[in-house]
């Protein structure tokens, strides 16, 4: 049996009924992890040591029958913007080289407490700013499909680490996509819960009124026991809400009849790929098909929404980075002249391209006299934006999107014009204005063999209704996308 093939729920269940042992599949997939590393580059810190050692802890829990739950055993990576303490947390930034984290996240400690086994950390954008893992400090991740493409970004690490097998499943961040776009580009499912659902405490802040940890894994399934898992109230985030209905996993319905799916015609039009968009048209011919009712719509103000989302969100970078001074954390210049000058000095040498770009955006939006024509204005549009889907979820239960307008580009194509790498966030930025649920699941693969991902968005609280639409449809298909990607993990390993 390929231990690094199956899925987290599988390993789970095959750990709990003493077929494999958690030390067992936790070799495996550093094995498999440390065979791929060179090719993919998904992670700034395997912690080999480490996670044998808490592996070996989980299974004596698991064998004194106090841990039992379903990834009780399970090894899972996490994004590089997740504290853990005493590990390592970089945000693949030089800035923060060096950072040992006092306390754990919130959504980590969650997962931690149901048995799940850190075994390191993924790239990223430098502080989850980009659309591509290309302006991490710590080097490119590649996509294991082709790695002359990108994996997508910025979780582009953590959904890298899945479709090559080196990890079941993994914790992602999503600003403006950074969990379904990747997902998309790489061929594994993964979901943004409305904004509240998962605490926010332990993630290093990018826009932080946008910021949401979500899961992504192989399937459906392992996808929402992971989101079920990581959910809940938690007084130390003040946006964390108090939420009844995270029994996720009960969703896990394959059943859509009667249930009404929007397309809005605005995100069909140009600037689709025509592969993308006959792989989506098939897609909602397959939930059709299943009895869910297809309709087109218009969503409107389509053209908006990026540059009020680049407002936004790089003004809460601006004043969320402030903090990185060299004072407290990681990075400081080697050589300088009084307390301005080391700030100065190391935040030039610590922040990259992309991020200074964001806080200069930021603090300009922010300044006196500009405030109101930018930062104001964009916070209207974001009103305007979530009323738009007030609307549309009046009439259906849930809209049918592309994660991305096309598949996975080549490394290197898109840092040289941020403007056109921007407007490739354009089918999933709305959904954090709105503060919306989204989720990422395989639709299929374009001419080239690279992945494309199906976005599902649901109103607010209305996961249980996307997660349906999803795992219906991952069912109609017969897997065939999850088993396409599994095929390609085992002959990944023979390539090695
Ligand atoms: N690509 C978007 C950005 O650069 C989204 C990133 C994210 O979701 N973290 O801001």
């Amino acid at each position: 049996m390929d231990i690094t093939a199956q899925t987290a729920l599988e390993l789970g269940r095959k750990i709990k009924a003493k077929e494999l042992s958690a030390p067992e599949v936790m070799e495996a997939f550093l094995a498999k992890a440390e065979s791929m590393e060179e090719r993919v580059h998904s992670f700034v810190t395997l912690d080999r040591e480490g996670a044998m050692e808490r592996a070996k802890k989980a299974q004596k829990a698991i064998g004194a029958g106090t841990l039992q739950g379903p990834l009780a055993g399970v090894p899972v990576a996490l994004k590089d913007n997740l504290c853990t303490e005493g590990m390592a947390t970089t945000c693949s930034s030089r800035i923060l080289d060096g950072f040992l984290p006092s306390y754990t996240a919130e959504a980590v400690k969650k997962l931690e407490a149901a048995g799940a086994v850190n075994m390191g950390k993924t790239n990223m954008d430098e502080f989850a700013m980009g659309s591509t893992t290309e302006t991490s400090w710590y080097g490119v991740t590649r996509n294991p499909w082709n790695p002359d493409h990108v994996p997508g970004g910025s979780s582009g690490g953590s959904c890298a680490a899945v479709a090559a097998g080196e990890a079941p499943f993994a914790l992602g961040s999503d600003t403006g996509g950074s969990i379904r776009q990747p997902s998309s580009f790489c061929g594994v499912t993964g979901i943004k819960p409305t904004y509240g659902t998962v605490s926010r405490y332990g993630l290093i802040a990018y826009g932080s009124s946008l910021d949401q940890i979500g899961p992504i894994a192989k399937d459906v399934a392992d996808c929402v026991t992971a989101l079920e898992l990581i959910s809940g109230h938690d007084e130390k985030d003040s946006t964390s809400i108090a939420r009844t209905d995270t029994d996720f996993t009960g969703a896990l319905q394959a059943d859509v009849k009667g249930m009404r799916i929007g397309l809005p015609r605005d995100y069909f039009g140009e600037g689709l790929d025509g592969e993308v968009k006959e792989a989506l048209m098939e897609a909602a011919a397959v939930l059709e098909k299943e009895g869910a009712v297809i309709e087109e719509f218009d969503l409107g103000l389509v053209k908006y929404a990026i540059p009020a989302y680049y407002v936004i969100a790089s003004a809460e970078a601006s004043s969320n980075l402030a903090r990185f001074d060299g004072v407290k954390y990681g990075y400081r210049t080697e050589t300088y002249e009084g307390l301005h000058n080391m700030y100065k000095k190391t935040r030039s040498e610590g922040f990259g391209e992309e991020v200074k770009r964001r806080i200069m955006l930021g603090s300009f939006v922010l300044s006196s006299g500009y405030y109101d024509a930018y930062y104001l204005k964009a916070l209207r549009v974001k009103a305007l934006i979530k009323q738009a889907f007030d609307r549309a979820f009046e009439k259906y239960d849930m809209i049918l999107a592309p994660a991305a307008p096309t598949t996975a580009p080549k490394l290197g194509e898109s840092l040289s014009d941020p403007l056109k790498m921007y407007l490739g966030d354009i089918y999933t930025i709305s959904v954090n204005l709105a503060g919306l649920p989204g989720i990422s699941v395989p639709a299929g693969r374009d001419g080239k063999g690279l992945p494309i991902g199906m976005q599902l968005i649901g109103d607010c609280f209305q996961e249980k209704k996307i997660i349906r639409g999803a795992y219906a449809f991952e069912c109609a298909t017969g897997k065939q996308w999850t088993a396409d990607y599994q095929r390609k993990q085992t002959a990944g390993k023979e390539e090695a």
